[in-house]
């Protein structure tokens, strides 16, 4: 006989993680707006599909911002965990390059979402898809707009799982801050993470280089540094090493501080050590690019960035390759943008992420105002978020 009634609103990771762990002693459903659930994570799945990050322990932890907010939960159901869940579940994974958990080749996301799946039906739990939620209050009592109209259901307990407002043709966009406002909810407005930047490029620069990638560099801001690859593209930048600046970018921007990036060509060469490949050799800024083996789309941006007398003189040009400054104008857009920070202000929920001024109600997920980095960081986080929630309503009801 299943004890309570639970009722999980929002099918990513977060919610059916913890309708896993509940189901085995509760009852519970999931409801959905979307045709069918998981829709992010089958997006996820597209690009290189890092179910998590063999990271662990206090390497796991420092990747979360704002520092401790997950501590509990990531300790408490950490890679190795998640690694080994989905391995019962059928999905095998291994450790890719830097550390991104990938599942076992030929294994399409799909096939994970299915296998999640049937384990959360062989465990009663019911699925209603196209039931959008609109409203909930104090008596854990929730509304749904569903095709045939408003229905309202009672629950034991109740945990939103919303999502951030990233890509919101998954499903997520984000709507539901209005309603948890007007319930006295504090939220953060959604800001773009783990996304390209904007830089308006000289014409010729965007037209001939669009598309090219800067590999082996250091991006940084005043405040941060990160080597990598970047890709230019027709807006700007985007990449991996981007990604990771953007936390400092958007800082700047929220503080109205003027945002540079600065690129290092050479970051494994000094400049001395640059300007002593020229000793002896007949350099005009015709061979610039033979001397320091640079890349056409490296030379255009120096050029473009540089004035002529810099350009021309050694140590001008050397100066360059080291440090370019390039203006940027914005983040992309929350549309675009792999994730989302805002949403539910962190200092609205308990350790467990119940809600202080709702007993039994929780958020999870990308629905609270915390960030990650990619590499697996962000579905680890919002499995671990499920777990923990769900293991606190399974110890308050022993
Ligand atoms: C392009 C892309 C690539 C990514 N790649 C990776 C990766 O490789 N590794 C990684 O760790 N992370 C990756 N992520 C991030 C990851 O997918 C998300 O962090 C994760 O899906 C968030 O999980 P969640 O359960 O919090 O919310 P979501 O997965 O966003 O699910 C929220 C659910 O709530 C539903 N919902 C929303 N509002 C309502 C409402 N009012 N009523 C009913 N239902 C509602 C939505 O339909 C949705 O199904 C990627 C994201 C994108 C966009």
């Amino acid at each position: 006989m299943k004890r309570k009634k639970i009722i999980i609103i929002g099918g990513g990771p977060a919610g059916l993680m913890a309708a896993e762990k509940l189901s085995s002693v509760h009852s519970v459903c999931v409801f959905d707006k979307e045709k069918n659930i998981g829709q992010k994570f089958l997006i996820a799945g597209k690009g290189g599909f890092n179910l998590t990050n063999k990271a662990h322990g206090l390497e796991l932890i420092s990747k979360y911002t704002p520092s401790g907010f997950l501590n509990n939960a990531l300790l408490s159901f950490d890679s190795t965990d998640l690694r080994q869940w989905i391995s019962e579940i059928g999905i095998p994974t291994f450790v890719g390059s830097s550390g991104r958990v990938f599942p076992e080749k030929g294994i399409k996301p799909i096939d994970v979402l299915n296998r999640i799946k049937e384990k959360l039906i062989q465990q009663g739990v019911q699925f209603f898809n196209e039931h959008e939620f609109i409203r909930f209050d104090s008596n854990k009592t929730v509304t749904f707009k569903n095709h045939e109209g408003n229905i309202v259901i009672e629950a034991d307990y109740i945990l939103f799982a919303l999502g951030g407002a990233s890509w919101p043709v998954t499903g997520s966009n984000g709507t539901w801050r209005i309603i948890f406002e007007s319930m006295g909810i504090n939220t953060k407005p959604f800001q773009s993470s783990n996304c390209g930047i904007n830089i308006c490029w000289p014409e010729t620069l965007r037209i001939n280089h669009a598309g090219k990638p800067l590999k082996n560099v250091r991006l940084s801001t005043s405040n941060f540094k990160v080597m990598g690859e970047a890709i230019m593209t027709d807006y700007g930048l985007e990449g991996n090493a981007v990604y990771k600046l953007v936390p400092s970018i958007r800082d700047m921007f929220n503080n109205n501080e003027p945002v540079k990036i600065n690129i290092d060509f050479k970051p494994l060469n000094t400049k001395e050590q640059l300007i002593n490949k020229v000793k002896g050799k007949d350099v005009s800024s015709k061979n610039y690019k033979e001397i320091f083996n640079l890349t056409t789309t490296q030379l255009a941006i120096i050029k473009a960035f540089t004035n002529k007398n810099s350009f021309q003189s050694i140590e001008g040009f050397v100066s360059s390759i080291k440090k370019i400054s390039i203006p940027v104008d914005s983040l992309r857009p929350l549309n675009e943008a792999i994730s989302s920070i805002g949403g539910i202000s962190l200092d609205e929920v308990n350790d467990d992420f119940s809600l202080k001024k709702y007993p039994k109600i929780y958020t999870i997920g990308e629905m609270l105002d915390w960030d990650a980095p990619t590499g697996g960081f962000l579905l680890q986080a919002c499995f671990s978020m499920g777990n923990y929630a769900a293991k606190s309503i399974l110890n308050e009801d022993i």
